[in-house]
């Protein structure tokens, strides 16, 4: 039976906290009942630099209840930063860590799964979503299109997936290899690999409280997801200077058939040639140096090369 860990950042919760508190400790002591978690798991509340009672509530709880832990941030780190607290705090204490948000908007009920499959070998489990029926039709359409939009430039990450999934401690070890500062978890764990599976579950409205994810703070999040794990778009550079230079030599040669033709006035072929020949030219140059920026980009990262996931070794006084 593992050590289930529960991580889950907090930002100006208090509306929500008590009765996930509640609900989690329910679900925490079902499944310690039911023999599919050990008597030390733990639930884990990082409080992301909250300005209401988050904090109060989380110290509060943990005098009472055994299971409440709590990671205080020093001030807002953002819920990625945060979650990714929570995990380095959960890794040495647990055999895995289940990620959720603090509204409990995902369906707890599907964690027995989640530690089925951990049961079987795997160290990453992802949660899902099978329908996005509960969200407004702005975020459903903009999510899905920016899942697509993220395969498109070839960045591995699961369809319709937040931060709810189950690591092991391998994979929560491999993840702390990657130190870089721009946080994009949805991107990096699928990059860990060991052996994985998936969980589909139904998202709920939240209960209380509002989303601490607006619009702007989104955006944001969605451009760091693209900028962090993809350099197409400085290759994009150079493929449009490419095809301007192409534009510009047919421009040319049309240029050239008017001179000869005399139908162009005087001076008019070799301005445009100039212009679109050039233009192009700088496309491509900036494109190339692009290149150069993005290769710097990716070794300034300093992502681990690779994470072992078995070894055999074979010690030669046994044969
Ligand atoms: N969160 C956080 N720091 C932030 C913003 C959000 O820790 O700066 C937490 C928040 O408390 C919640 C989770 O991240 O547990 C997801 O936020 P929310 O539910 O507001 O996002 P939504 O579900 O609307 O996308
Ligand atoms: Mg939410």
């Amino acid at each position: 039976m593992p050590i289930v860990y529960f991580v889950v950042p907090c930002y100006n919760e208090e509306e929500v906290l008590p009765e996930t508190i509640k609900r989690l400790t329910d679900k925490l002591e079902r499944l310690i009942q039911s023999g599919k978690a050990e008597e030390e798991s733990r639930m884990l509340f990082v409080d992301d630099g909250s300005k209401d009672e988050t904090w109060n509530i989380i110290s509060q709880y943990s005098k009472e209840n055994k299971y409440v832990g709590g990671v205080k941030l020093s001030r807002n780190r953002g819920h990625q930063n945060a979650l990714l607290s929570g995990l380095m705090t959960a890794m040495d204490n647990c055999d895995c860590a289940i990620s959720l948000d603090a509204d409990l908007q995902d369906d707890i009920e599907v964690i027995d799964q989640f530690i089925d499959k951990y049961m079987e070998g795997c160290q990453i489990v992802y949660g899902v979503r099978s329908s996005r029926k509960k969200d407004t039709a702005f975020k459903r359409t903009t999510a899905q299109g920016y899942y697509k939009f993220m395969k498109l430039l070839g960045v591995d990450i699961v369809y319709n997936h937040a931060d709810y999934r189950l690591m092991g401690s391998e994979a929560l070890k491999a993840l702390s290899e990657y130190s870089e500062v721009n946080l994009f978890l949805r991107g990096i764990v699928p990059l860990i690999g060991y052996r994985c599976d998936y969980v589909y579950y139904e998202r709920n409205e939240r209960f209380a409280g509002e989303s601490k994810y607006p619009l702007k703070k989104m955006l944001k999040f969605a451009i760091d997801g693209i900028t962090s794990f993809s350099v197409k778009p400085l290759k994009l550079i150079s493929n449009i200077g490419i095809i301007i230079c192409f534009f510009s030599i047919i421009g040319f040669i049309y240029a050239l058939i008017s001179f000869f033709t005399g139908s162009a006035v005087s001076g008019w072929a070799s301005t445009i040639c100039s212009i679109w020949f050039l233009g192009g030219l700088q496309m491509l140059c900036v494109g190339i140096v692009g290149t150069y920026v993005g290769k710097i980009y990716n070794e300034v990262k300093r992502r681990p090369r690779y994470h072992i996931e078995e070894k055999i070794i074979n010690d030669e006084d046994d044969y």
